[in-house]
Formats: C-alpha cells, sequence, structure tokens
C-alpha cells in the first residue's frame, strides 16, 4: 500500500472503501492519477462535475468571483446566487429558491418546508411524508428516515419520525397509504439512481402528481442525482410532464462545488420566514458563479446532445456479451452484468475507465459534455470487461 492510502487509511474515517486509484489531476473527461496513468471518467465524482475536470468555463467563473469576494454570510446580498436563483424559477417556472450545501440538505429543506405547510393548512397533525421503497434520499438521520431501504437505517434508531415507504410504480398502494395517513407530501426521484438506475413508470408518476393536487399533498421531486440536465432534459420531472410543489437538487449543480438547492413552487413560495431555516454557507458566491456557467449552459443543443450520446450508449450495450439489461435516462445509466459489478468496475478501472455501482449493477454517469470519441474508447472498453 502507498504512502497516501496508509496514511488515508490511518486518519480518514473508515466510512468509504476507496478503490487503490490516488487521482492528481484532469482535464474535461480524461483523469489521471499519480503515476500519470490516464482515465476516462465515467462517474463525473457521482454525477457532480457536469461539464468534466476544469473545464475551462466553469473554471474561469469560479476563479473570478473567489478573487473578489469568497463568502459573506447570508446577512448580506451577492449578486451570483441571486442571479442563479432568478434562472432556475426562469427555466423551471418555481418561484423561490433556498440553498444549502447537499442533496441531504436541500432534502432538509423540502422535508421542513412540507411540515409547515400542513401544519399551516391542515393541522399540526398533518406531517406524514410518503416515500418509495427502494429510494435515497440522504444520509442525516431525517433524510435516512425518508430513505426507503431498510439495511441503511440498522443501528441508527431512532430516526426521525413520520416517513412512510411504498412500493414504486403501484399507485393504489401509494393512495391507499397517503389516505390512511395524515399526509403532507409525497417524495419521489423519477430515476432511482443508488437504488439502480431505474426510471419511474410514466403513468405512475402522472396519476400520483394529479391524486397530490387534488388533496392537497405537496409532490416533491428529490433531482439530486437526476437534475442538471442528466435525464436529458433540465430537470427529469420534465420528461414526465408534471408540475412538482418542490424540487431539490445538487451534485451537478454546483459543477464540482458544494451546493444544493430547493426550489419552491408557488403554493410554498410563502411557507418559509425569517428564522426557519438558514445555513452558513447556502448560496456561497463562488458556488453560485460555477453553477450559473453550468445552469446557463444546459440549453436545447446540450440536451439534444445528451440523448443522443444515451441513445449510443443503450445501442451499445443492450445486446453486449455479458450485459443482461441496461435501464435509466439519459446520460443517468445502469448495466446488470452476469459477472458482479464490482469485478467490473475493478477491470475497467485496470483498462483506464472509472465507473460507479448502484446496488448490483454498473452505473455510467459520465460528463453531459463528454467527447464522443472518449464515449465509444470508453463504452468498447465496459464492454470488454462485461463480456464473459
Ligand atoms: C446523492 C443523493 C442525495 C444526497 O446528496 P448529498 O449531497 O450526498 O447529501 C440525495 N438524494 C439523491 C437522489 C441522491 O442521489
Amino acid at each position: 500500500m502507498s504512502e497516501l492510502q496508509n496514511l488515508d487509511k490511518t486518519y480518514i474515517a473508515n466510512t468509504y472503501s476507496r478503490f487503490p486509484v490516488e487521482l492528481v489531476y484532469g482535464m474535461g473527461s480524461e483523469v489521471f492519477d499519480v503515476n500519470g496513468k490516464r482515465y476516462i471518467d465515467m462517474g463525473t465524482g457521482i454525477g457532480v462535475t457536469a461539464f468534466g475536470i476544469s473545464d475551462p468555463e466553469w473554471t474561469q467563473a469560479v476563479t473570478n468571483q473567489l478573487t473578489k469576494l469568497q463568502h459573506t454570510s447570508n446577512l448580506y446580498y451577492t449578486e451570483p446566487c441571486a442571479f442563479l436563483a432568478k434562472l432556475l424559477c426562469e427555466k423551471t417556472g418555481m418561484k423561490k429558491v433556498f440553498f444549502a450545501n447537499s442533496g441531504a440538505e436541500a432534502n432538509e429543506c423540502a422535508i421542513k418546508t412540507a411540515r409547515k405547510y400542513a401544519a399551516e393548512k391542515k393541522g399540526a397533525d398533518y406531517y406524514t411524508i410518503i416515500t418509495l421503497q427502494n429510494s435515497f434520499h440522504g444520509r442525516t438521520i431525517t433524510t435516512l428516515a425518508a430513505t426507503g431501504q431498510e439495511h441503511y437505517h440498522e443501528l441508527f434508531q431512532p430516526l426521525t419520525q413520520g416517513f412512510v415507504h411504498t412500493p414504486a410504480n403501484d399507485f393504489e398502494a401509494l393512495k391507499e397509504t397517503a389516505l390512511e395517513h395524515k399526509t403532507a407530501a409525497i417524495m419521489i426521484e423519477c430515476v432511482q439512481g443508488e437504488g439502480g438506475v431505474i426510471a419511474l413508470e410514466s403513468d405512475f408518476v402522472k396519476k400520483t402528481a394529479e391524486f397530490a393536487k387534488e388533496n392537497d399533498i405537496l409532490l416533491i421531486v428529490d433531482e439530486v442525482q437526476t437534475g442538471n440536465g442528466r435525464s436529458g432534459k433540465l430537470y427529469a420531472y420534465m420528461n414526465y410532464d408534471i408540475m412538482p410543489d418542490i424540487v431539490t437538487t445538487a451534485k451537478g449543480i454546483g459543477g464540482g462545488l458544494p451546493l444544493g438547492a430547493a426550489l419552491l413552487g408557488e403554493k410554498v413560495e410563502f411557507t418559509l420566514g425569517a428564522g426557519d431555516h438558514g445555513s452558513t454557507f447556502g448560496g456561497n458566491p463562488v458556488s453560485c458563479a460555477g453553477a450559473i456557467s453550468v445552469i446557463s449552459r444546459i440549453d436545447e443543443a446540450l440536451l439534444s446532445e445528451v440523448k443522443q450520446k444515451s441513445e449510443y450508449i443503450f445501442n451499445a450495450l443492450k445486446d453486449a456479451d455479458g450485459v443482461e439489461s441496461v435501464s435509466g435516462l439519459g446520460l443517468m445509466i445502469g448495466i446488470k452484468t452476469t459477472k458482479p459489478a464490482r469485478d467490473i468496475v475493478n477491470k475497467c478501472i485496470e483498462n483506464g475507465v472509472l465507473c460507479l455501482t448502484a446496488k448490483d449493477k454498473v452505473r455510467l454517469l459520465p460528463a453531459l459534455n463528454i467527447p464522443m470519441d472518449i464515449l465509444c474508447e470508453a463504452i468498447e472498453i465496459i464492454k470488454s470487461a462485461c463480456a464473459n
């Protein structure tokens, strides 16, 4: 084991099982390790570096802001966070934005907003939030409670109360559960990411949105992973022709700096008042300046490129040797392989490609602007790793 790996093992909490790769620098969709070995980046730091590593426009936006003002607290006005909020609202029809620093925190804001909305409108006992089995919403005690995967819950009890999980794509079960409880909100990921890159059925999502609206139950869409162009639309809910009340996002929005956002629709625009919520770092001007450069470049041309590359990957992999199935939406792709996913990822590392896993699948989240020739090269390496 190298000196760095030893140091890390000694002093870093044991929460991650890292691959034996020491990354030093990168450019676009290529990243290099300490020995100068090149890897094609098919994971983008779990869907974060949306335009690749050290993308020139993003780097320029961030350094410009960094040399002016790196932080102010939320006691004062700064341009980047107000400009970014305007951009997000204009592109989604949402009314207001709360900025946080991560996905879990964006979801915490959504949950607090939903509870306050329901408490004021229907009564303090209307606090239940319905989420789906196999979902993932974060690692804080509350977002863990929202996460519909029992194995994350063990040994961390008691979790925050008021979350009930129902099966994905079973509208009748969801409706029954929502009516059985005093329900404040329903929270979904349009494509379950950590759960195995599984897109929800369109009929289920539409019926859920209609039911929520009819019953004045808030619809929260967790777009932490699916958002910011990843699905082939700016936000994945736009593939389903619905209008959520709250959209949460993080990961790709900051392009590599920590940033989360809860976008608040018409119903909840004024729910949170002064003092109800806050974050010291939320809306940091450097993170927001980077995010403006990300969000303003996600236009129709880029999104159609995302869809073309998605089609190429699906077609290249669906009948490949050792591939059982391919799932997902846009550049958020899950590959069920006959060999264990972790073995495939290790084989890919050997051959110069970085991939992710999600449950028993190999997961790909390449940069939205990955050049076609580099993408083709990576897919060939992934195919040969999957082959029996
Ligand atoms: C990653 C993820 C989160 C948690 O985001 P953090 O930034 O790690 O807190 C929440 N929801 C979904 C859908 C995610 O993919």
